[in-house]
């Protein structure tokens, strides 16, 4: 845990506090307001795995479901070493209000193995994925929680995740995990729909305080899945991708990085960043303070600081990453009058066609790229404008509005239903 985190609380204590400011703005009933301050259920689980030199090593696995009341629970299986049970139930609860800010069937959950997978084999990393599913095969299902990927687990953990739980039930059942391969029945664009999705509100950002997306300098942090596709997608649209960085470091040209050749790069070496002859190394650090348009956290958690946001020089924070920024830097930032496109916003590509893939699972129809990819625009073009419509109406920030719109549904939802018994 940071200096900052500890001073400022966990990570969920952080989220309830965010939860708190936009309920102020709310007419919200108490008792189901009470009631989603708490995870509805966590599950921690021990992976005992035979490492590939012989030896016993017993991994941490969790996976909370913070809410269902919207449907069935949903959210990524994230492997690093700083997962633990209060980051969960505070991603498990970003994933809730996400959900409903963008107005998809789905509730809130989110999994994790405390574990270092760059440093593990292929063979071990399916051990843990096989055992990690087995242990939480009790609490997951197609029409009640539904898993996908997130830092480093990719489509392949994905297809071992599909794999565990249909040997389990005896038939396949493709709809318990998103973000699988499209031979075992993932949708088209779904690895860049996180990334696309954060570029489309870039997008409506952009012509909302008239920056020209075209060439506007652009600093990526996180060159992973979502900071890639984001670059590629940017890039695409004309804008400088200036720098890039992952978790050794970053590149800096002024002038803008070869993208495409960059990612080619990293595809063909899995080598540093930094290696990369186009540009000149800086620590992930000065990529977070370098002069540009926009700035794309999508990495980790807690990034832009108290610390360090009075040294952001962007215009706009484009939140990539799951709770990039800390409240205190989000003050910062607000008073120098940067515009913040949030997480549960700019991050909502990714379930957004998770659940066009569930649907299509369940259908057994599968749509073309270009149905996905219009239908995606449409969603988080729309969630965009919605959020700013009550930014204007009730003179609150983009977080505080994307909150209460997400928080009000929930809120709704629950009321209708009543609490049980
Ligand atoms: P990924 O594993 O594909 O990539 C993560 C990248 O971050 C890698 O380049 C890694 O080297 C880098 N990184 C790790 N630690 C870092 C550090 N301390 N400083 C700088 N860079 C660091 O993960 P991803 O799927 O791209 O996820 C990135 C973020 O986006 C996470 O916060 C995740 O929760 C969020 N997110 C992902 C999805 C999705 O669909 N994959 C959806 C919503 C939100």
């Amino acid at each position: 845990m940071s200096e900052e985190t500890n001073k400022q609380g966990s990570l969920f204590q952080q989220v309830l506090m965010q939860m708190d400011i936009a309920a102020q703005h709310l007419d919200l009933d108490p008792i189901f307001l009470e009631k989603l301050r708490h995870p509805k259920r966590s599950l921690i689980v021990s992976i005992p795995i035979l490492m590939d030199d012989g030896h016993l090593e017993v991994f941490t696995g969790y996976r909370i479901q913070y809410d269902m009341t919207r449907g069935p629970a949903k959210g990524g299986i994230r492997y690093h070493p700083q997962v633990n049970l209060d980051e969960m139930i505070a991603l498990a609860a970003l994933m809730t209000w996400k959900c409903a800010l963008v107005n998809i069937p789905f509730s809130g959950a989110k999994g994790g193995v405390r574990c270092n997978a760059s440093n593990m084999s292929a063979s071990e990393l399916e051990r843990i994925t096989r055992r990690f599913i087995s242990e939480i095969i009790l609490v997951i299902g197609p029409q009640m929680d539904i898993t996908a990927p997130d830092m480093y687990t990719n489509e392949k953990v994905m297809a071992w995740i599909m794999d565990t739980y249909s040997m389990h039930v005896g038939y396949s059942v493709p709809e318990i995990v998103t973000g699988k391969p499209i031979s075992i029945g993932g949708t088209q664009g779904r690895k860049e729909a996180t990334g696309l999705g954060l570029v489309f509100t870039i997008l409506e950002a952009a012509r909302y305080l008239k920056i020209n997306v075209n060439r506007a300098k652009v600093a990526v942090q996180g060159f992973g899945n979502v900071g890639a596709c984001a670059a590629k997608s940017l890039d695409d649209h004309g804008a400088r991708i200036v720098a890039v960085s992952d978790s050794k470091g970053g590149i800096y040209n002024e002038k803008g990085l070869a993208i495409k050749k960059l990612i080619q790069y990293k595809e063909r070496t899995r080598g540093p960043l930094m290696e990369f002859e186009d540009g000149q190394p800086i620590s992930n650090e000065e990529l977070l303070s370098l002069p540009c348009d926009i700035l794309i956290p999508a990495a980790i958690g807690s990034q832009i600081t108290g610390e360090n946001a009075p040294k952001v020089q962007a215009k706009v924070v484009a939140e990539g990453a799951n709770a990039p920024v800390t409240m205190e830097g989000h003050k910062i930032l607000m008073e120098k009058g940067v515009f913040i496109i949030p997480d549960i916003l700019g991050s909502a590509g990714g379930v957004t066609v998770s659940y066009f893939e569930w649907l299509q699972g369940i259908q057994k129809y599968f749509w073309t790229l270009a149905q996905v990819n219009s239908k995606l625009e449409e969603i988080m073009s729309s969630s965009f404008r919605q959020v700013m419509r009550v930014c204007m109406a009730k003179k609150v920030d983009t977080r505080t509005a994307a909150l209460m719109i997400g928080l009000e549904r929930v809120v709704e939802a629950a009321k209708l239903r009543g609490l049980y018994p």
